[in-house]
């Protein structure tokens, strides 16, 4: 078989988890497989390298972000690739350019666009290991790009869609996949099994346990993921089209997501046209808008909020200054203490009464809902980003989620 294997930044984080991955990788290719091993940078290396990216500088150049933090994932290949060679089998380190991943412009964010194959398979047809950078490509100006945070879950399926390997493993530092953060929620329940559409929904949503991008390619290319821990051999949680383990839940997950800022223009003339203006000026810098409320008018004008990566912040301002002069609107406001909490089911669809008892646990909490939206399979509020644990705990409890006295959290 040929095994793709991603190993997140704790599972790396320092000398000994790189020796117990080597063993568990080595382990495998002894069985007879073929390995390509993803790796993401050990421990909080990516976040160190950001802090030091801002003392340099409060607005640093996109393209030496890309290039500073793409260094973390070298550093751990190399010692991954040692580490296994230290075990007396062949292993070779590439980052995602000698691999051949090829990503679009946008540094930050850049999305796969193909991967050339013919050095992975030129490695693997020698017997290597193959060590592979997550997180990272090359654009089309041979600078190199990264995939946002995460981002090496997606470096991961991408390379087994690619290579059309027989198994995707996601190994982390929990258990699987559980109704929701089992960090916030000790009583969180791990699924068995998840269906694409949820899960992209849940990681959408906020949980951190796979990159958005990872499981939208998962889907589209047909590939089970196995989303397990690197610290025992418990099975974990396989993410696939369809599930049958789950189909009486009418709640599947509960998610929170801090990195959120809310924004409000005021005073938007009511003409049609309007509202393109100003989403096509946020989308033209790249900023993804995410939930969007319209007031209803008073005296020809109404009022527009809408949410925002907090990343994109700063950005999202200095375009805002911009849109209220071309649509001629009277000013704005911002909120980057928010935080956005999410139910997530395919059951809701066909069972009644979810916002009411969602909206119903959040005020006995005494919590305000700012703002709402919801989709088919999801309900999400806008609160306080100090009130998002809290949130959570509430929801979960109320959905009847949890898994009495046991706690899945594996870290350590
Ligand atoms: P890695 O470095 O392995 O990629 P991440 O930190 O990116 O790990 O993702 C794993 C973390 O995701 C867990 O430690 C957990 O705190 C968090 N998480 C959030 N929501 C969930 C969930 N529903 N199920 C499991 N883990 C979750
Ligand atoms: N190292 C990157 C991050 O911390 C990518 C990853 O871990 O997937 O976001
Ligand atoms: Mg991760």
């Amino acid at each position: 078989m040929l095994i793709v294997q991603k190993y997140g930044g704790t599972s790396v984080g320092d000398v000994s988890r790189i020796k117990n991955v080597a063993r568990r990788v080595v382990k495998k290719h002894q069985e007879g497989h073929q390995m390509v091993v993803v790796v993401s940078a050990m421990g909080d290396t990516t976040d160190d390298l950001i802090k030091l990216a801002r003392e340099i500088s409060d607005n640093p150049s996109p393209r030496e972000m890309d290039m500073l933090l793409s260094t973390g994932e070298q550093v751990s290949v190399a010692l991954l690739s040692m580490a296994i060679k230290s075990l007396g089998v062949e292993a070779v380190s590439l980052t995602g350019p000698q691999a051949g991943i090829k990503t679009d412009e946008v540094y930050s964010k850049a999305r796969i666009k193909f991967i050339d194959c013919s050095r992975l398979r030129a490695e693997l047809g020698a017997g290597k290991i193959v060590v592979v950078a997550g997180f990272q490509g090359l654009n089309d100006n041979n600078d190199i790009t990264t995939l946002g945070r995460g981002g090496s879950d997606t470096t991961a399926v991408a390379l087994a869609a690619a290579l059309q390997a027989d198994l995707c493993e996601i190994y982390t530092d929990v258990d699987g996949v559980f109704t929701t953060d089992p960090r916030v929620v000790p009583t969180a329940r791990k699924l068995e099994a998840i269906t694409y559409d949820e899960m992209l929904e849940l990681a959408h949503l906020g949980a951190a346990v796979l990159h958005p991008r990872a499981v939208e390619c998962a889907k589209i290319y047909g590939i089970p993921l196995h989303v397990r821990s690197s610290f025992n051999n418990n099975p974990g949680t396989i993410v696939k089209e369809e599930t049958d383990m789950e189909k009486n839940m009418v709640i599947t997950g509960i998610t929170f997501n801090k990195n959120v800022a809310k924004l409000g223009i005021f005073g938007v003339p009511d003409q049609p046209g309007i509202a393109y203006m100003v989403f096509k000026m946020l989308a033209e810098r790249n900023i993804n808008v995410d939930m969007i409320v319209q007031s209803s008018v008073r005296n020809g004008v109404n009022d527009i909020s809408f949410t925002v990566a907090q990343d994109d912040l700063r950005k999202s301002l200095e375009t805002i200054e911009e849109i209220i002069k071309v649509v001629g609107a009277t000013g704005y406001t911002h909120d980057a203490h928010v935080a956005m909490v999410s139910v997530v089911g395919a059951g809701m669809t066909s069972n009644p009464g979810v916002a009411a008892m969602m909206f119903g646990a959040l005020a006995d909490e005494n919590i305000n809902i700012e703002m709402i939206s919801t989709s088919d399979i999801k309900i999400s509020c806008i609160v306080k980003n100090h009130e998002a644990e809290k949130a959570v705990r509430a929801l979960h409890k109320k959905f009847e989620l949890e898994e009495m006295g046991q706690c899945h959290c594996c870290a350590s």
